[in-house]
Formats: structure tokens, C-alpha cells, sequence
């Protein structure tokens, strides 16, 4: 019949290795978590960083190039003005002079020479005999409509660009050879040898000159078209190099993340290690969870075999089911403070639970425990009035035990709470009597109007002399001072014949009743006080 119950201390330090280590295991699995996402996170930015910064390299080489490139043509279209200009259009000395001083002074020209109207070549700035010359295509310089763009191979496979410009009244022009390297990119914007692929095309889509291999991986591309003469450069470059450039980054970035997850975690562990090692808190989360719970152990009549009320006896019921005895955490919340708050909240609970059943049965009475120090507060006052005024059960009906066991700190203080407590109707009982420290006679100037006997005595009347003579003087003792006196921890019959003999009507214990939970509570009240049902009226017809 006895519930199960979980005993002690090691219970609740059970509970507190379980809930250390679910927190734990919660806070790791954060820590790990928000460590994952700073990665994630840092990954994704580096990712950003690198795409930038590659993109803006690849774009600064192609700008580079097709500035130099435009640089030089200008450089080669202003030459071949000049000598066009000063009438140079055959191959006679005075005009082979001239190409040799405008291939002096013009650097990015390669070859100055002389041009016949199908394109083939007549002289040279050097006169000298002309290698062979494969030309690949020819269309108008764009921006410019004197000049002629051809695209050549020389020397078994080196490509060139010739630019070439009518020259004064003559049907021939004068033209200038650019290498095509000159027109694609050699170094990299940081000034090392240029490692990405590069490639450039004419306006009509001649290509002036290529630069390594495209790619196969995953690259950045960048293109340009010429404004000043429509040529277009592309440069792709691979992303192996630049992410490599940041793989120390990276790496200093990941243990950096994960030494900081790491330490959140810790924190969070010690953090939590804390709270859950604190059984204060503990108990205060029980308290306000509701686990704190009314059990009502009956008192009976042991004459008539009446239920005379019940004791209400704290019990902690955990998440789990298992219930937790008071004697592990009454010193907790009185040490705490939490007592105060933790008796008004099973005053209430039970108040709402067996309230209506007991106030429809006013002879019954519902005693709670109250720990000493309650007593020199005089807000217990008001916490008891709020509770019972306007609830179904009586003032009348209640009764608070204040314990022998507990030394009175503030004698008057306690007198004159325990007095307005009686002048709202409730009684006091001295619960544990023959057990303190304090003595009885001092107890009684209180004016209280219960003495409860302990279980030591209840245990020891019938066979120990001297007990059964201390009972036998506090029976006759609260009889002259109308006082009630009840039994406690009544374990089997011969007890119960031994204190009928004695004169005592009330008592408690398990050969009665262990503490039961509410709803088995009410269930006894129903069944050993069952309510009249309503009558129905009979209305008889006169005769
Ligand atoms: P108590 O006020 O003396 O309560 C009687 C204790 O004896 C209860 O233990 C009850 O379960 C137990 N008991 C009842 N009949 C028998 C029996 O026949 N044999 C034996 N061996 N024991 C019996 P419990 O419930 O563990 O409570 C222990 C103490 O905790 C109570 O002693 C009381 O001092 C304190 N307590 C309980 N609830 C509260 C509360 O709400 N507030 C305060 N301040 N103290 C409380
Ligand atoms: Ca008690
Ligand atoms: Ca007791």
C-alpha cells in the first residue's frame, strides 16, 4: 500500500549526477554546434575573400594588358604617321634611312617596312632579303580607318602584327611589325612571370597571340575590349594558386574556431556543472514546477473508528514518479529561506485538492506542519488568511503543528504570531512532544491546543514502565488544560488498546493509514463518511 518512495540523499544526488550529466551532454552538443557553425561560417567568408580577391586579380591583368597593348599600338600608329607624313612610301635609300631611325626610336615596332598594295612586302627598314611570311588574316584597324590590322607567322610559326597606313601619293604604305607577345600578358600584377592563360583576338576575331593553357579546373575569367582599337584580351586564372595563398588563413582561422568552441563548451560545463551541483536551485525549480506535492495521512478515532482528518505530509514527486521524503529537503528549504514559500504552496494545494470534501465535513480537520522559524514571522498570519478565508474549508478546521524538536528562537515573537493565528480560528498543535529540547511546560505557555505524542512513547507504552507513566501524565495534563491529544506512528493494535486504556481518542499511523496521495485520500473520506444523498421531495396529495 506504501507508495513507492525513494529515500534520501542518494536519490537526489542521482538526481543531480543525471541532470550534471544530460546538461553536460546538452551544452557539448550546443558548444559543438555553434563551433560547427562559426567553421561553416569562416569557410564560407574565406570562400568569399578568395573568389574576390581572385576575380580582382584576373581583372587587373586583362586591364594591364590591354592598356600596354594600347599604349604600343599608339606608339607604332604615331611612328607610321610621322613617316607618312614626311612622304616615306618606296623602298629608295633616303626612305629606308628613315624606317631604320623610326625602328631606333620606336621600342614595341619590331620591323619598319615598305608594302605594295596586295600586302606583300617591298623593303625592310634593314633592306635586307625577306624571310618567308604566312598571313593569317587582314581587316581595318578599328578607330582608325588609315590603318590595315594583318596577323602573321614568321620564322616557321612566331606570330605578328603588322599595322599598316597608306603612305602620301604613292600606291604602296608603310608598316610596322609588333611581336604578338607584346600585345598579350608577361608578368602578373604582382611582377612575377604571368602563370594564368591569356589570350587576344582582333576585332574580327583573329587571334593576335595565346599565353599558356586554359584551364581545365575550376578558373576566374576576366575579359577586355580595346575602346581605342577593338581588340578583345581574356586571362583566366586557376584557383588552386590563390586558395593556396590562403591555406595558412584557413588553417590558423579553423584551430583559432575551435580552441573558442572549445572554450564555450568548457564554460557552458562549468557553468552548468554549477547550477545543477546547487540543490537549492534545485529545489526551487521543484517548488515552482509543482513537484512538491500534498500527502494526507488520516487521523483516526480509535474509539468510534471515525476519520477525525488528516496530516498533511510534504512529499517531492520527481519527473521520473519517484517521491523524495521530506527529511531530505525540509532542512534544505528551511536553511534556504524556501520554507515559507514552499508551506504556503502546499497549503493551497491541498486546500484546492480536499477543500470542497472536507468543508462539506466540518468535523474533520487538515493539519499542516510548520517549521519553527515560521512562527517568528509574523506574514505567516496573512499567508494562512489568504489561503483559508473564502476557501470551503473552515478556519475552524485547521489545525498547524509546531514542533517540540526545533529550539524557539524569539519566544515572544512566537507567542504572539501563534495567538493571531488562533484569533483567525485555526488551531496549534505541538507536534513531536517528549522528543525536544525545549520542555514541555515551557511548550505549553504558548497556548496551543493539541499535544501530539511522539512515536517513542507510542512504542514504548506496555513495555517500558516510565514511558507509559509520561504518557499517562501528559493525557491528564492536556485534559485539564482542554487540550487534544493524538497519537502518532501507530504501528499495530496492542498499541492501539494501550492508548484507549490511556484515554486517548485520536491517533495516527500505519496500522491505519500510511500518508496517502490525494485521490486515495478522498477515496477513504467517501468511504468512511459517505454524504446523505440530496433526498428527493415527495409531495403526497391530501386525501
Ligand atoms: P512528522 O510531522 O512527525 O510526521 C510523521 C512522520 O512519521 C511522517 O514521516 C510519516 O510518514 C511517518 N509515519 C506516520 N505513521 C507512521 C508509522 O506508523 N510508523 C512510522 N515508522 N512512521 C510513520 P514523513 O512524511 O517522512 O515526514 C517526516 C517529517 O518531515 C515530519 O515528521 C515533519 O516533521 C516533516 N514534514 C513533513 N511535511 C512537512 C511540511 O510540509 N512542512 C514542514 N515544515 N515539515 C514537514
Ligand atoms: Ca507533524
Ligand atoms: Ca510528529
Amino acid at each position: 500500500m506504501t507508495p513507492e518512495v525513494v529515500g534520501g540523499f542518494d536519490t537526489r544526488m542521482g538526481t543531480v549526477v543525471r541532470a550534471f550529466s544530460r546538461r553536460n551532454l546538452i551544452a557539448i552538443g550546443l558548444g559543438g554546434m555553434l563551433a560547427g557553425a562559426c567553421l561553416v561560417g569562416f569557410d564560407f567568408w574565406l570562400s568569399g575573400v578568395i573568389h574576390k580577391q581572385g576575380q580582382e586579380e584576373a581583372d587587373a591583368s586583362v586591364r594591364r594588358a590591354v592598356m600596354l597593348s594600347e599604349t604600343r599600338i599608339a606608339r607604332v600608329v604615331d611612328e607610321l604617321d610621322k613617316l607618312a607624313a614626311v612622304g616615306v612610301g618606296s623602298c629608295v635609300p633616303d626612305h629606308v634611312r628613315a624606317m631604320r631611325q623610326s625602328a631606333f626610336d620606336t621600342t614595341p615596332a619590331k620591323e619598319f617596312s615598305i608594302v605594295s598594295p596586295t600586302g606583300e612586302t617591298l623593303c625592310t627598314h634593314l633592306a635586307l632579303p625577306l624571310g618567308v611570311r604566312n598571313l593569317l588574316s587582314s581587316e581595318p584597324l578599328a578607330g582608325n580607318d588609315n590603318y590595315i590590322v594583318d596577323i602573321f607567322d614568321i620564322h616557321g610559326g612566331q606570330r605578328m602584327v603588322r599595322l599598316r597606313r597608306q603612305a602620301g601619293e604613292g600606291p604602296n604604305s608603310v608598316a610596322a611589325l609588333i611581336s604578338s607577345q607584346l600585345l598579350i600578358p608577361q608578368v602578373s600584377t604582382k611582377g612575377k612571370i604571368f602563370s594564368a592563360f591569356a589570350h587576344a583576338s582582333t576585332r574580327a576575331g583573329a587571334t593576335i597571340g595565346v599565353h599558356g593553357q586554359r584551364p581545365n579546373e575550376d578558373y576566374f575569367v576576366s575579359k577586355m575590349t580595346s575602346e581605342k582599337f577593338g581588340f578583345t584580351t581574356e586571362v583566366a586564372m586557376p584557383r588552386g594558386p590563390v586558395r593556396s595563398q590562403h591555406a595558412d588563413l584557413k588553417w590558423f582561422g579553423f584551430s583559432v574556431i575551435g580552441l573558442v568552441g572549445l572554450g564555450i563548451v568548457t564554460l557552458i560545463v562549468l557553468m552548468h556543472t554549477g547550477s545543477s551541483g546547487n540543490p537549492v536551485d534545485e529545489l526551487r525549480r521543484a517548488l515552482r514546477a509543482g513537484e512538491l506535492v500534498p500527502y494526507y495521512q488520516p487521523v483516526v478515532d480509535i474509539r468510534s473508528g471515525q476519520l477525525r482528518g488528516a496530516e498533511v505530509l510534504v512529499r517531492w514527486r520527481k519527473p521520473d514518479g519517484s517521491l523524495v521524503l521530506p527529511g531530505s529537503f525540509i532542512p534544505l528549504a528551511e536553511s534556504s529561506g524556501l520554507i515559507r514559500e514552499m508551506t504556503r504552496d502546499l497549503m493551497r494545494r491541498a486546500c484546492a485538492e480536499a477543500g470542497p470534501a472536507l468543508g462539506r465535513r466540518p468535523g474533520l480537520k487538515l493539519s499542516f506542519n510548520f517549521a519553527g522559524q515560521l512562527f517568528g514571522d509574523e506574514r505567516i498570519v496573512k499567508d494562512v488568511r489568504n489561503v483559508f478565508s473564502g476557501s470551503p474549508l473552515k478556519m475552524s478546521q485547521v489545525v498547524l503543528e509546531v514542533t517540540e524538536r526545533d529550539p524557539i528562537e524569539n519566544f515572544t515573537a512566537t507567542r504572539r504570531t501563534i495567538a493571531a493565528l488562533q484569533g483567525l480560528g485555526v488551531r496549534i498543535a505541538i507536534d513531536d512532544v517528549g522528543t525536544g529540547h525545549s520542555g514541555l511546560s515551557y511548550m505549553l505557555k504558548l497556548g496551543v491546543d493539541i499535544i501530539k505524542i511522539d512515536k517513542m512513547f507510542v512504542d514504548a507504552i506496555g513495555t517500558d514502565r516510565n514511558s507509559t507513566t509520561i504518557v499517562e501524565t501528559l493525557v491528564d495534563l492536556a485534559h485539564n488544560m482542554r487540550m487534544d491529544v493524538v497519537a502518532e506512528g501507530v504501528e499495530n493494535f496492542e498499541q492501539v488498546m494501550h492508548l484507549r486504556e490511556l484515554g486517548i481518542r485520536s491517533a495516527q499511523g500505519y496500522v491505519f493509514a500510511p500518508p496517502l496521495p490525494g485521490s486515495a485520500f478522498l477515496q477513504l473520506v467517501e468511504a468512511i463518511d459517505p454524504m446523505p444523498a440530496a433526498q428527493p421531495v415527495v409531495e403526497t396529495a391530501a386525501a
